[in-house]
């Protein structure tokens, strides 16, 4: 397999490869981009069915992580890295802080955090090796109450002030005007539909587990659909905050909302499809514009910042989602487009 000629590899800086005999670690750490600052990412457990699989992940990944800190303005380059194994027969102990003397072996070049396979307590483990783990000893939520390091809160309050600012700029109403249709009420999404439904909002919501969804429509007399036709309805704004990839050729079609603002990672199967839904006069809010409050909350955790500062922070993508929106329009792309160029000029040396 080559690397320098893989799909997915991008001008990547630094790609490194780690086993441990001793706790069965396989290891791939990769580093996007540093220019605006230490790389930071993730790790990811998986069983990967093969080393190319693993590597596309995490070449893919680091590279969405440096697009993401440019446009929340941190100070932060984008790295990934990932495991590869079972997270519930082949994760142990010790296989964590060999993944900690890992991560400290690039001096601080890419600073790791919890991803999916992989827990905070996980993270901890690895601290023992490393000086460079992030997203532990979280003090403050961005409202100044003590944090249990759960980065959702402010991922919620993020995505709730980006749907704001799409919905000013497209429709120019009221929340208490409109009806909103979330994709899965977990962590994320259930905390955007409580801020909606303090804003006066109508919800519609649809999820695939049953106490989630009584609990939405109980807390907040939300109206609940099937999840296979969550997308359909008719409204106001989609938000998916649930599994990647809920606009592709499958369910565009179908889409009535002119605005669509949620949390979920890597929202469209393919970029192309940007560009319909700028065609279809539908304002989409880049996923990894709107949802980037999580790391701008792991960030704020790590320097010596305040609550008010935090809040400050996450706020600000609702004025970068505007100038997004503002771009596209003028430039008849698609708003994911015009995301990916404008992070390029920041992070460009
Ligand atoms: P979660 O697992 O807590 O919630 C996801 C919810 O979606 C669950 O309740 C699940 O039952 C439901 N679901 C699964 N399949 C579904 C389907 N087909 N239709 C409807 N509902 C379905 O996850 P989360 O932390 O709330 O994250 C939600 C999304 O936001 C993910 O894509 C995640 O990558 C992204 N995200 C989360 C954060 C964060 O801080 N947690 C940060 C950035 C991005």
């Amino acid at each position: 397999m080559a690397l320098f000629q893989h799909p997915a590899f991008d001008n990547h800086e630094h790609v490194a490869f780690h086993q441990d005999p001793v706790s069965g670690l396989r290891a791939i750490i990769a580093v996007h981009n540093t220019n605006l600052g230490p790389s930071l990412g993730g790790c990811r457990m998986y069983p990967y069915a093969t080393d190319d699989e693993a590597i596309t992940d995490v070449l893919r990944l680091a590279k969405g992580m440096t697009y993401k800190a440019a446009l929340a303005n941190l100070p932060m380059g984008g790295g990934k890295s990932v495991i590869i194994g079972n997270t519930h027969t082949d994760k142990s102990p010790a296989m964590m802080r060999a993944m900690g003397a890992f991560v400290e072996s690039l001096g601080g070049r890419y600073i790791v955090a919890e991803d999916s396979g992989i827990a905070v307590s996980d993270v901890h483990l690895m601290a023992e090796n490393t000086q460079y783990a992030g997203g532990l000893n979280a003090k403050f939520t961005y409202e100044g109450e003590p944090s249990d390091g759960n980065p959702a809160p402010s991922t919620a309050y993020g995505t709730f002030v980006g749907l704001k600012a799409a919905v000013d700029f497209a429709l120019g109403k009221d929340l208490s005007e409109l009806t909103v249709a979330i994709q899965g009420v977990g962590q994320v999404g259930y905390r955007l539909a409580q801020h909606l439904h303090n804003a006066g909002a109508t919800l519609i919501i649809a999820d695939t587990y049953e106490p989630a969804v009584a609990k939405a429509q109980r807390e907040f007399g939300a109206q609940v659909v099937d999840i296979k036709s969550i997308h359909a309805v008719e409204c106001d704004v989609f938000a998916p905050c649930a599994l990647g990839a809920s606009i592709n050729p499958d369910t565009i079609d179908d889409i009535k909302a002119k605005v669509i603002a949620g949390a979920a990672n890597n929202q469209l199967l393919t970029e192309e499809l940007g560009q319909v839904l700028h065609d279809r006069g539908i304002t989409y809010a880049p996923d990894y514009v709107i949802n980037a409050a999580g790391i701008i909350d792991i960030h704020h955790q790590q320097v010596d910042s305040t609550p008010d500062n935090m809040k400050t922070h996450i706020e600000m993508i609702g004025s970068t989602l505007t100038q997004i929106f503002e771009l596209a329009q003028a430039q008849h792309l698609g708003t994911n487009v015009i995301a990916n160029q404008l992070a390029e000029t920041k992070f460009a040396k």
